[in-house]
Formats: C-alpha cells, structure tokens, sequence
C-alpha cells in the first residue's frame, strides 16, 4: 500500500516491525486465508509463525520476555494483520488485552507467573465479559463466585469468547457478594487456567463446540459453562474483588482500539481489490475505472480508509500518552467499524458479479465486516460512551 494509511513519526523499530509483518501478511497469511477461510480451519502455521516474530509478547515489558512495544506499534500490526485476515488478528487480540489487564492490574506474583509465558505464546488468553442474556449491558452479569473455605465456586454460563477452545487462560467477569449499592461494583475477574480444547476441560468448566458463525471463521467462537467449578482465591486479578468491572474496561478501551485497526485493515484490503478489480474489468469499451462513477467510489473509499486510520492512530497515540482515551477510541471504533462496512460494500458492487462468488476475497470481507459493527461493544454502545464523554467536558453552565 504506497500511499494510504501511513502513520508520521513512527521510530526506525516500529518501521522495522511493520515491515516484517507486512512482509508475513503478503507471503503467509492472504495466499491461504481463502482456503483456510472457507474450511473453517484454525491458522496453526500461522499462528506459528507469528509466535517465532515475537507477535504475542509485542506489548508484553521486557522485563517479562515481551518486546515492550506500545499500543499504536500493536495496532498498525493488527491493521495489516487484518489487512491478510482478520480471523488471525482475532487469535492475538484477547491475547493482548489479557496481557493488558495483567499488566495494568496483575498482582507481581500474577505478573511474574503469566506474563513470562504469555510473551512466548505458551499462555494464550481470552477473555468473557458476555453471556447468553447480555452483551452491552455488563452489570448485569449473572455468573456468580461465591467464597468458601478454600477459595470460591463459580455457577453459570458465559457466551460468545473469541479464543474460548484455543486459549488456555481466561479472565472472567462474575458477579460476587460485595454488599456494593452499584451492580457493576460487585464484579470480580477471576483467571481460570484450564487446557485447551473441548468438552468437560476441568470438574465442573465445560467449553461446549464451536459457535458456527457467518464470518470470523478459522478462529473458535465458544460458550463457557460453570457448575460448581472450584477455584483458588489466589486467582483474583489484582487480588481484590469488587474491581472487576474497572478492569474489564480498560481492557476493552484497548480493545476498541484494536477493533478500530482491523477494521482499517479489512477496509484497506477491500479498497486494494476495487481498485485492482476496477483497472482490469472493461465494460463499454473501457475499464470500468474511466467511468467516473466508479472512480469516485475509489475516491470516496480512499478517504474514508484515510479518515479511519488517523483516528484509530490518534486513539492509540492517546492511550500511550496515559491519558484516558474512552471518548477517542469509541469514536474511532465506531467510524472505522461503520467505513468498513461501506468501503466493504463499495468494493463488492464494483466486483459485479464476481464480488458474489467465493472465487473472489471480497466475499469473505463482506462477512468480516459485519463482526466489526458488534465487536468490543456496538455502535450504539460507542455513541452512548462518546456522549457521556462529552457532556462531561462541556458541561452547561447555565
Ligand atoms: C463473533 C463474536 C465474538 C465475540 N467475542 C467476545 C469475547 O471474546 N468476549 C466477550 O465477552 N464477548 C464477545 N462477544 C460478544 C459481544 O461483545 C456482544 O455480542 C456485544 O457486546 C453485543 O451484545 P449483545 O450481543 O448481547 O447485544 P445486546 O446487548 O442484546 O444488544 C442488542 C441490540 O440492542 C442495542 N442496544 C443495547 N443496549 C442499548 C442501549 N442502552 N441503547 C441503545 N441501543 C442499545 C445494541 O446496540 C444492539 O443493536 C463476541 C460477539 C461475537 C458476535
């Protein structure tokens, strides 16, 4: 991509990274996302490959074996990543943002137990928020731990965790007995370590199949179950119950960002394919690019992938800074997921005929982009937290 989507002031390090990602994007991940793709297949090499560049400690500090990198260098790899498949961002996306909430409210010993291994991709993390009944509205959350002797007992199912059979650490949000007036202030995360796979992995923790989607295919979708699933109470992050809401919110502030690069991602590829696509096929004698309507559809696309990748930029540069960034990664997460289901669109139509066969990529983007719209909380959500933001700092003084 020579001329969209750059990022000024980046360091000759975070150059060097993007060039070895997109460099992998091109030889490993498009020739076979297709393929892989459409036979739900889960990216094994893949995944090999980008634990050997170091991709799962990318954020991880040095001093736990990761590279130590910031939230903008993992955003521009995730917006490649996506650029070859957004299913393989998906595998490292829960990854991170559990690091992140090690990271950030780990107690040392959980820090020095997980960290280490999560760097090297030995420990994969997910995460669940999400349960059959809610998606937005967390506080609600029905899972429920209570304390015994010997640590606690979790009830209940959890819904929708992206990584669910293929990780092996999850940070779970349940509900526990703070006695707190705010529901959201009685929610704990609890990391439960369990194996990999399907079925009954642990007494009383049973990960039932693969939730079979419309797109997002390749990487697993699953439910959680908990019927009388014991566990130590050693296994509270940060050690203190009732913080798990804080937690899970900045987690996900980290991971709107991360949604708003892969949908920069998925709407650069989209543009790439319409403007190749619209140079080869002829109709009236000409390449379809000399008719202006659809040179400005390339127009338009160029600068709504242009648009989106400044903010998602900006929301991560935010982030790093250490300032709060709820307001610019909603607004991020909601223009970037929204383009992309435009630009997403534009590219099938410009496909004709051809968009709609599974011969083409475009048919795969146009289920990836979907996802994008729902992700890490939904358009309305992102508006409800923009606003909120907003009133906030221009607040009436009348
Ligand atoms: C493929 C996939 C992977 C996922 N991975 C994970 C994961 O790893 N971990 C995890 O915890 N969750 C995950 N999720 C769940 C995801 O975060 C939720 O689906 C999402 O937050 C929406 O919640 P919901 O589906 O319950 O929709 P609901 O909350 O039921 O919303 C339904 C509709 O109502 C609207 N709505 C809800 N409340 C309001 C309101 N106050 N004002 C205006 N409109 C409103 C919503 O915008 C939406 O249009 C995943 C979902 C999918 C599809």
């Amino acid at each position: 991509m020579a001329r969209l989507a750059q990022t000024a002031g980046l360091t000759d390090i975070q150059e060097e990274i993007l060039a070895t990602v997109r460099t992998f994007v091109d030889k490993e991940i498009i020739p076979h996302a297709q393929t892989l793709e459409h036979g739900d297949t889960y990216p094994a090499d893949i995944v090999e490959g980008m634990k050997e560049m170091g991709l799962f400690g990318l954020t991880i500090p040095e001093e736990y074996g990761g590279l130590g990198e910031s939230l903008l260098t993992y955003a521009l790899v995730v917006e490649q990543i996506a650029r070859g498949w957004m299913s393989v961002s998906g595998v490292i996306n829960t990854h991170f943002i559990v690091a992140h909430m090690l990271k950030q409210h780990g107690t040392p010993e959980q820090k020095q137990k997980y960290l280490p291994r999560m760097a090297t991709g030995e420990v994969r993390g997910s995460f669940s928020m999400s349960e059959p009944e809610l998606g937005s509205d967390v506080a609600a959350i029905r899972t429920r731990a209570v304390r015994g002797d010997s640590g606690y007992t979790i009830n209940g199912q959890k819904m929708w965790l992206t990584n669910g059979g293929t990780s092996n650490l999850t940070a779970v949000l349940v509900k526990t007995d703070e006695g707190a007036e705010k529901p959201h202030q009685n929610l704990t995360t609890f990391l439960v370590e369990k194996p990999e796979g399907y079925g009954e992995v642990l007494p009383g923790l049973t990960i039932p199949g693969k939730i079979d989607k419309m797109g997002y295919k390749g990487v697993d979708t699953t439910e959680m179950v908990f019927d009388g699933f014991e566990i130590a109470a050693d296994q509270v992050l940060g050690g203190v119950t009732g913080q798990g809401f804080r937690h899970m919110m900045d987690g996900v502030e980290v991971g709107r960002v991360n949604v708003a690069a892969r949908a920069c991602g998925i709407s650069i590829r989209a543009f790439e394919l319409a403007i190749e696509y619209s140079q080869q096929r002829r109709t009236f004698g000409k390449a379809i690019v000399e008719h202006q309507a659809i040179a400005f559809k390339l127009a338009e696309m160029a600068t709504k992938v242009e648009a989106a990748h400044l903010m998602m930029v900006n929301a991560a540069r935010l982030k790093d800074s250490g300032q709060r960034n709820d307001v610019e990664a909603g607004m991020a997460k909601l223009i970037a997921s929204e383009y992309c289901a435009e630009v997403t669109q534009e590219s099938f139509r410009i496909h004709g005929g051809y968009g709609y066969s599974k011969e083409y990529e475009i048919e795969r983007l146009m289920r990836e982009a979907p996802f994008l719209l729902i992700g890490e909380g939904t358009s309305e959500i992102q508006k409800t937290i923009i606003s909120r933001g907003l009133l906030r700092d221009y607040q009436s003084r009348g």
